[in-house]
């Protein structure tokens, strides 16, 4: 039997979730105007509508994408292209410790010309000084949680000091897990995606003011505000509200149930392995829990959790089977030398009997690691 612990990265359907993918599994071309295209173009409103209203959003902010990583490469560089057009300077803030679907983005403009600046992190994984911000730039972007570490950043801040800049916000790791008002938040843009809150895999949000709207990166059929076109997948974009609506109304009794279980993982594994070191510090989300175990690798480890039955992640990317030493580690300045990694993040299958099996299996699996 194995025991699940990699909810950042993708979570089973909801089961709501599924009944509104079925139910809308028929739909045709929303775009249509004969009865079947009205008829899918009601469904897709009503998904928009719920959206909206659980995000403090317009429907018409609501831009259906394929992916987190569409909706954050359609935010940033689309803010990016619209502003330069507009006579902004050509320059971008960013931080080290974003999900590679901004990083690379970001990485990309880099090397089309553009200047940009990270704004520095502290060894406790949350964003030290915001002065970058203080000079104009086409578009500043940050996470609102980090994917490795669960912490969670100063997102509001952010946007108040960037002043005239927009900001694109990456709330992947947040959506469903806490509260989010748009307006109220003042962002330009933000990306999320489905499959992090129990809608399918293959389905991203990016919520995206009138103005200053992103540039399509793609061109098209002029669908989605023409910021992203292409005929919408209706049954997905059903499912991502049934998703949404059903993580939110959860939202306060899931944090506090995934609490007390990660709580007692984290004190429990470093009660047996006294020299791990917890690199998730407050404020993070209550379902992540990064480790690091000297004289360990993360690919030893993985492994033998494998075998063990523990699916777990190293937090950083992996590149043909082998871990890379992570780029968010590396900004906190945390020593990843002979030093492995363990992400455990839990979610609403999460149960004690997985904590339970986590703890007796990991102190021996890094006990193996270490003499590999
Ligand atoms: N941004 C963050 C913070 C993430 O954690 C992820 C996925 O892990 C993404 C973006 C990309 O989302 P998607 O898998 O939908 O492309």
């Amino acid at each position: 039997m194995s025991h699940y612990f990699d909810y950042a990265a993708t979570q089973p359907m909801r089961q709501a979730a599924v009944d509104a993918w079925v139910a809308a599994s028929g739909a045709l071309n929303a775009g249509a105007t004969y009865a079947s295209g009205r008829r899918a173009r009601s469904v897709l409103d009503d998904a928009r509508e719920s959206i909206a209203a659980d995000l403090g959003c317009e429907p018409i902010e609501v831009i259906f994408t394929s992916s987190g990583t569409e909706a954050d490469n359609i935010g940033i560089q689309g803010l990016y292209r619209a502003r330069v057009a507009a006579g902004a300077p050509a320059r971008v803030v960013s931080t080290p410790i974003e999900h590679p679907g901004v990083l690379e983005t970001v990485a990309a403009l880099a090397k089309e010309g553009a200047t940009v600046d990270l704004l520095p992190v502290g060894h406790d994984g949350h964003l030290s000084d915001l002065a970058a911000l203080d000079a104009p730039a086409a578009v500043a972007t940050c996470m609102w949680a980090n994917n490795e570490t669960g912490a969670l950043q100063p997102v509001k801040e952010v946007i108040d000091r960037a002043g005239e800049t927009p900001v694109h916000i990456d709330a992947v790791q947040v959506m469903g897990k806490l509260p989010i008002d748009f307006h109220a938040l003042g962002a330009t843009t933000l990306a999320a995606s489905a499959h992090k809150f129990g809608g399918p895999r293959g389905a991203g949000l990016l919520l995206a003011r009138r103005s200053p709207a992103p540039q399509p990166i793609a061109y098209g059929g002029g669908q989605e505000r023409g910021i992203r076109p292409g005929t919408v997948d209706v049954a997905a974009a059903s499912a991502t509200a049934a998703a949404l609506h059903e993580s939110l109304a959860e939202l306060e009794s899931e944090a506090a149930r995934v609490r007390v279980l990660r709580d007692a993982l984290r004190d429990r594994l470093l009660a047996a392995v006294p020299d791990a070191i917890c690199n998730t510090h407050e404020p993070a989300l209550p379902s992540h829990l990064h480790l690091t175990f000297p004289g360990t690798d993360s690919d030893s480890l993985l492994m033998l959790a494998d075998a063990a039955g523990i699916e777990a992640s190293a937090g950083s990317a992996c590149h043909a089977g082998v871990y890379r030493p992570s780029h968010v580690l590396e900004a906190m300045g945390i020593d990843q030398d002979h030093s492995g990694g363990l992400r455990f993040t839990l979610g609403p299958g999460t149960t004690q009997a997985d904590v339970d099996a986590a703890c007796q299996e990991i102190p021996s699996i890094v006990e193996r690691a270490r003499s590999v």
